[in-house]
């Protein structure tokens, strides 16, 4: 058992403006605690707190200033919570703060860079080298994704679900066992068994979290997302299995002061934007306070669920995420008090070791025999298994008997074998059956008529539905012409300027969206061409294998669709990260592919050499046969030098194959960041597009000053206006593209046609074979 306190972590998050100095000092030279100093400017100090001070200091295990890497994140905070579960005891890591002070970024990582991947990633990568390193025990990891929003939890791994809405995700309850132990009902858990699959299910979960956020339920900043790793290991021939969780939790936001301006409120006063984070607050001063015997976890679904979590049997750490800018200050104090709280807590972690199921079933068994000859022992019969067909025979005509018998005490005596009492209901259930058909067949009638019934409401149905689709079909013609007309003012304008400037500078149309980039012959096209090429422009992309299969594949988006998303995404500020990406994905790809063949050579390398040596040696043995001398304790020189050589390039050779294995993991992140940030943008244009349908709808008449698709903020805030004439348009309108293709698709994305496949060679198990899978995509 590991008596422990809640480890507490503060992580300041940089400051995207300068900031006026001396809002907060870190004091790192007391003994293995650090202090953090919130200065109070004096204008706060007014009206802030009734006693008027000035600073406030938080002790913590260790705070990261705002240069702290993701990498030392890990190393210090979440590495020794991960030794812990891999040694059997459960794990926690929580982030708690006002939303926007990191939380996310701290858990899962940022959405650019490989270096920001945060604790979750780096984690599993972790977990996965080190079970690979231990042999002496087998080992099963499992992992789970649970949100909950509003009371309500969420499976965000359901693999029969594709999510447009929260919705649309499994509902998960919360069950408890007599012995008050907490079951998630309908919560899946997903069985990982490399870094690689827990890697995709976690982009599984966040894509279904971003998907089935709506600007309504703001679900990633008042949701809390929990995910679980879970490890069980056995010694081979041991009865002892050893379970452990590990909860990597992202909290919402904590912020909950109603703001008014700098002079800010009383504290009492606070408004709780978010009630179970409340409860959390409750739970954690009950859980502080000595001899409390009532703890109030039931109160929410998030404290039930972390229950051992918080004051029981697990190693838990929280960090204190904060944004230390001038505005924030409250909530950071705030954030900074519930940490010192929680750090009061104590919890004692013990290891969750379990006996085998199937040696309990051998002791039953032997248990069961013993019975058995105890009972023939004093009734001085042997039972078997079965009745004898004399037994049934006895039985059916007792039944017989009891049934015809007119005298309501009568009573059917079998003794005490429960054999018998058990074959006596099971005749007694058919005859009751038998007796019922006729009732059966009648109703059987009944549902027939009614099904003839139900023919007309369903010819009615398709109806509306064909309806809808004429409707939508209508819409999706005006955004088109309404986009058209736009790209077509753009020529216009360009081409007005080009006639103004003539002489002058020479301009590029490439900054249309339609055109293709510097360089294009697209550029010198005269404007009434227009339509044409917009339809070659995207036509170019259905070039490539993967947009053919989607073409095919994707009935719910029509070709003039398809044109107004690629319009969408060249506009949209989340392409220069793609193609960003794109660019590095390409450099780490060829990188990998020059190591690869390199190895590839080395191993060729190696495999000459052994046969070489192997050579060498055999000529020796033959000729310590034919001199009948002792030549093989001799030193060959020559098969030495072949040796070294040997180790030589296996040195390198080992050497390229860690650095390229590393470039693999890298390359899969990334492919990974790309698919999410695909699919975001397609979930914005889904939201762009209700909205123009929206619009179209309310002005019968297509407007004269078309639309352009937004910045992502643009619409955001729009989007809060139209929620209304979106749930009207949703009706409509196809539901977005289905979650599950972000899977299916990872590999043949048009961006990253290729795979890295690594093979153990059929002749040496050390030794791997690399080669790449290609797929029919363009560069
Ligand atoms: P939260 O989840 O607490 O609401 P996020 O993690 O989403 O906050 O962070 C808000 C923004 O700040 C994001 O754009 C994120 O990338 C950025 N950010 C947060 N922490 C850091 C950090 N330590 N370094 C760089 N950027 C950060
Ligand atoms: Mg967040």
């Amino acid at each position: 058992m590991v008596k422990q306190t809640i480890q507490i972590f503060a992580r300041v998050k940089p400051t995207s403006r300068k900031q006026p100095q001396g809002i907060y000092s870190i004091d790192e030279d007391e003994k293995s605690v650090a202090a953090l100093e919130i200065i109070l400017p004096r204008d706060l100090a007014d009206g802030f707190v009734n006693n008027k001070r000035e600073s406030y200091k938080f002790k913590f295990q260790r705070i990261f200033d705002q240069e702290s890497k993701q990498d030392t994140i890990f190393e210090i905070i979440a590495k020794p919570v991960a030794e812990s579960v891999l040694a059997g005891y459960n794990g926690t890591i929580f982030a708690y703060g006002q939303t926007g002070s990191g939380k996310t970024f701290t858990i899962t990582g940022g959405a650019e860079r490989y270096s920001d991947r945060g604790i979750i990633p780096r984690t599993l990568s972790y977990i996965f080298e080190q079970l690979q390193k231990d042999s002496r025990k087998m080992y099963t990891t499992h992992v789970s994704y649970l949100e909950i929003y509003n009371e309500c939890g969420y499976d965000l791994l359901d693999p029969r679900h594709e999510a447009s809405s929260l919705e649309d995700l499994p509902k998960v309850t919360i069950l408890e066992d007599p012995d008050q132990n907490i079951h998630l009902k309908n919560l899946s858990l997903q069985q990982a068994t490399t870094e690689e699959e827990a890697l995709n299910l976690l982009f599984l979960g966040d894509t279904n979290r971003m998907i089935a956020e709506t600007p309504m339920n703001q679900a990633s900043t008042r949701s809390h997302c929990i995910f679980t790793v879970h490890i069980s290991s056995k010694e081979p021939g041991s009865a002892t299995v050893r379970r452990a969780k590990l909860h990597l939790v992202d909290l919402a936001g904590s912020e909950r002061v109603a703001k008014t301006g700098v002079g800010g409120q009383l504290l009492t006063e606070a408004k709780y934007i978010n009630l179970s984070l409340h409860y959390l607050e409750q739970v954690i001063i009950a859980l502080a306070e000595k001899h409390r015997s009532h703890i109030p976890y039931r109160n929410s679904m998030m404290t039930s669920v972390l229950r051992d979590s918080l004051g029981g049997n697990c190693m838990t750490t929280m960090i204190a995420t904060l944004s230390l800018e001038k505005r924030n200050i409250d909530e950071s104090i705030s954030t900074c008090r519930f940490a010192q709280r929680v750090a009061l807590i104590k919890n004692e972690a013990v290891l969750n070791e379990e006996i085998d199921p199937r040696l309990v079933i051998i002791r039953l068994k032997k248990e069961i025999q013993e019975l058995k000859d105890e009972l023939a022992f004093i009734t001085g019969e042997q039972r078997t298994d079965q009745l004898t067909q004399m037994e049934l025979d006895k039985l059916e005509e007792q039944i017989t008997s009891f049934l015809e018998d007119q005298d309501p005490e009568s009573r059917l005596e079998v003794g005490s074998d429960m054999r018998k009492i058990h074959y006596c209901f099971y005749r007694l259930k058919k005859l009751l059956s038998e007796r019922k058909i006729p009732e059966k067949n009648e109703f059987s009638h009944e549902i027939k008529d009614k099904d003839q019934e139900g023919d007309t409401p369903l010819k009615e149905e398709e109806l509306k539905k064909l309806r809808d689709v004429l409707k939508q079909r209508d819409n999706e013609i005006n955004i088109l012409v309404n986009m058209l007309k736009k790209e077509k003012k753009k020529v216009q304008d360009v081409f007005n300027l080009q006639n103004t400037n003539r002489g002058g500078t020479r301009l590029s149309l490439s900054s249309s969206p339609l055109y293709g980039g510097p360089g294009d012959d697209s550029s010198k096209a005269s404007v009434s061409s227009t339509a044409k090429q917009t339809h070659e422009g995207s036509s170019l992309d259905y070039r490539s294998g993967f947009h053919r299969r989607k073409t095919v594949k994707k009935e719910e988006m029509s070709l003039g669709r398809q044109e107004a998303f690629e319009i969408f995404k060249q506009d949209h500020a989340d392409n220069v990260t793609i193609e960003d990406n794109k660019q590095i994905l390409r450099q780490r790809f060829s990188e990998a592919k020059a190591l690869g063949e390199s190895i590839n050579e080395v191993r060729s390398k190696i495999g000459h050499l052994k046969e070489e040596i192997n050579q060498r040696q055999m000529q020796r043995v033959a000729l310590s046969i034919t001199d009948n001398a002792t030549g093989d304790q001799e030193l060959d020189p020559v098969e030495e030098k072949l040796r070294s050589k040997m180790e030589e390039e296996k040195k390198s050779y080992k050497n390229m194959f860690t650095r390229l294995k590393g470039l693999k993991v890298e390359i899969e992140h990334l492919q990974l960041l790309m698919e999410k940030a695909k699919v975001k943008l397609k979930k914005e244009f889904e939201v762009w597009w209700i909205e123009e349908a929206a619009n179209l709808q309310k002005k019968s008449v297509p407007s004269n000053s078309p639309r352009t698709p937004e910045s992502p903020k643009q619409q955001q805030s729009q989007s809060h206006l139209s929620n209304k004439s979106e749930l009207i348009s949703k009706k409509i309108m196809p539901s977005p593209p289905p979650l599950s293709r972000l899977q299916r698709n990872r590999f043949n994305n048009p961006n990253v046609e290729e795979r890295l496949v690594i093979l153990p060679s059929p002749l040496n198990t050390d030794i791997y074979e690399i080669s790449w899978i290609w797929s029919t995509g363009t560069h």
